[in-house]
């Protein structure tokens, strides 16, 4: 039999190339390509534009009515031919993020054992030990971004294990569809060190290691191997750290941060997204920001990352670190953070204020009175009606975002919000929700999504070869995406831009970061010319282009 030949060095012809997802077309492959590729016969004859693919795809998607059914669908698009998969994506950013990511992504996550297909993306088990290279090397494309998770504490849903895999692929779709990185830079880890969750244990389809978590000094270790191999295989590889539990979490980025270009989403992104929201909500008050009093539900990785970056902006805007710090309060499991408790883990010691025992999150603010309370306790329903009426009482505009995921994890929903406060709430959430009519007025609440942040600061990082991230480069974002916020998305109570602006604002911080990475001799690559305009250039677009 005749072996088609290869026209362009790398494109492989005929089977392989239908079974390449990073170069497969479909149906939508030329009559020239399908002569010049071997890919006669092998395709139906009528040939269809991607336009057609999309609509067909878009059409066979809204037939199915369970979030599940559609992630797998997508999953499948996504391993059978990734330009489709990322112009669905790009073109209908609003109903695919929660199907690719929160909220979705949660319940694949759970289910993972259950719904696996194919592979995507690197296991690195407790059991590679010594030999995390030879693993990182099976991967056959250039890693530029890497985004790693132990699998520990997967949104608000506690230890999955190695069914955390969902979380690094989905988080590096939204890279490649809000930010335009190309998909061959992007490489999702597990590391895989057992799970403590006994159903999965007990589950005999669950994919990990049927043991309880490696802990200490081996899983330190494993960590190590994993970092420096990844530099190895990938030198200046960007590690985004991503759902790890607190223990784990602020201690590796504490670890790393100054070693190697690396960030935390959940603990930086978080708190950068969460502080454009705040600028937004002040332009709408005409507060300012060092005369807030912000009362956090949840004392975890975003609480403080978010508290911490709030603390730099007052400090920048002219508080002292203390008086900052002072107008950053938490609330854990067990009550009010404050300087007499012994329970204390050692994230939360900087908002251990001096304050009598506070044993309830409603007594908080009737002690305290807030202008804005944040809720990142992943505690479903915590905004009760009487915290939002309390907000409402004290404040004229209370400031409330209910960030926790998904969407069962959410503080309250965005109707609860602004009936219970009067139409009164500058509402963020983390779960997406419709618009809500109140009053006569329509109320269009925007998801405080790290997807307005991390895409655009990868963007930028990699397009300027940055050696480090930094929390002033988060600070940045949170200027960039706030600035974008229009009039007329403040009107109708929206504090971040509308989804489909994504690859406009990811572009903006993107240039931010590269400029700010310059500014401070962090950059490799410095961008010539207009940085705008070259991050720009730079970003992956999911259209077909001519292979033949
Ligand atoms: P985490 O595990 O680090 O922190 C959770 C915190 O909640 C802990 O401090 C815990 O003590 C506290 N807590 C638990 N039960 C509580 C209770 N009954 N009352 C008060 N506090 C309680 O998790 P995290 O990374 O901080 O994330 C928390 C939630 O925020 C998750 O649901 C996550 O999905 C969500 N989140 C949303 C966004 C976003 O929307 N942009 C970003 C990051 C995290």
């Amino acid at each position: 039999m005749a072996v088609p030949m290869k026209q362009n060095a790398g494109v492989p012809a005929g089977l392989a190339l239908l079974h390449d997802p990073l170069l497969n077309k479909g149906t939508a492959f030329t009559l020239k390509e399908r002569d010049a590729l071997g890919l006669r016969g092998l395709l139906p004859p009528h040939v269809l534009t991607q336009d057609q693919q999309v609509t067909r795809v878009l059409a066979n998607l809204r037939k199915l009515s369970d979030p599940l059914e559609k992630f797998v669908a997508l999953n499948a698009l996504h391993d059978r031919n990734e330009s489709l998969f990322f112009r669905v994506l790009c073109d209908n950013i609003d109903e695919m993020q929660p199907l690719v990511y929160t909220p979705t992504v949660g319940l694949a996550c759970q289910k993972f054992g259950h719904i696996f297909q194919r592979p995507r993306g690197l296991f690195i088990s407790a059991n590679d030990r010594g030999q995390v290279a030879k693993v990182l090397r099976n991967w056959p494309y250039p890693a530029a971004l890497i985004v790693v998770t132990d699998g520990e504490r997967i949104l608000g849903l506690g230890d999955l294990g190695a069914n955390g895999m969902g979380i690094p692929v989905g988080k590096l779709s939204l890279y490649t569809a809000c930010a335009g990185i190309d998909p061959q830079l992007c490489l999702p880890v597990t590391i895989d060190v057992g799970t403590n969750n006994s159903a999965l244990l007990n589950d005999p389809y669950y994919v990990g290691l049927q043991q309880r978590r490696v802990t200490g000094k081996a899983y330190d270790e494993l960590i190590e191997e994993f970092i420096t191999a990844a530099h190895e295989v990938f030198p200046g590889v960007l590690i985004q750290f991503e759902d790890f539990a607190n223990h784990n979490a602020f201690r590796l980025l504490a670890k790393y941060r100054d070693r190697i270009c690396t960030f935390n989403d959940d603990i930086q992104g978080t708190a950068a997204v969460a502080l454009a929201g705040i600028f937004s909500a002040l332009r709408v008050t005409g507060g300012k920001l060092v005369d807030q009093q912000i009362l956090f539900l949840g004392a975890g990785e975003a609480a403080t990352g978010i508290a911490d970056l709030i603390v730099s902006a007052m400090i920048a805007q002219g508080l002292k670190p203390t008086e900052a710090k002072r107008r950053c309060w938490l609330v854990d499991s067990k009550g009010l953070v404050v300087k007499s408790r012994s329970d204390l883990a050692e994230h939360k010691l900087g908002y251990a204020h001096e304050h009598a025992p506070v044993g309830d999150f409603l007594g908080a603010i009737k002690t305290l009175k807030p202008t804005a309370i944040i809720g990142v306790a992943a505690v479903g329903g915590a905004f009760t009606p009487e915290v939002l009426a309390e907000m409402a009482r004290i404040n004229q505009q209370p400031i409330v975002f209910a960030l926790s995921n998904p969407t069962s994890q959410a503080e309250c929903t965005a109707e609860e919000a602004y009936r219970g406060t009067g139409g009164r709430a500058l509402f963020a959430c983390g779960s997406p929700f419709d618009p809500v009519q109140f009053d006569g007025k329509t109320f269009v609440p925007r998801q405080g999504n790290n997807s307005y942040i991390f895409p655009g600061v990868g963007l930028g990082a990699i397009a300027c070869g940055a050696t480090r991230i930094t929390d002033d480069m988060f600070m940045t974002a949170a200027h960039t995406l706030a600035h974008l916020v229009t009039e007329s998305d403040l009107a109708q109570g929206s504090l971040y831009p509308a989804l489909p602006r994504i690859r406009e604002v990811s572009a903006h911080i993107g240039a931010a970061i590269a400029d700010n990475a310059v500014r401070h001799g962090l950059a490799t690559k410095p961008p010539p010319g207009d940085t705008l305009k070259f991050v720009e250039s730079q970003m992956y677009s999911p259209q077909y282009t001519e292979i033949a």
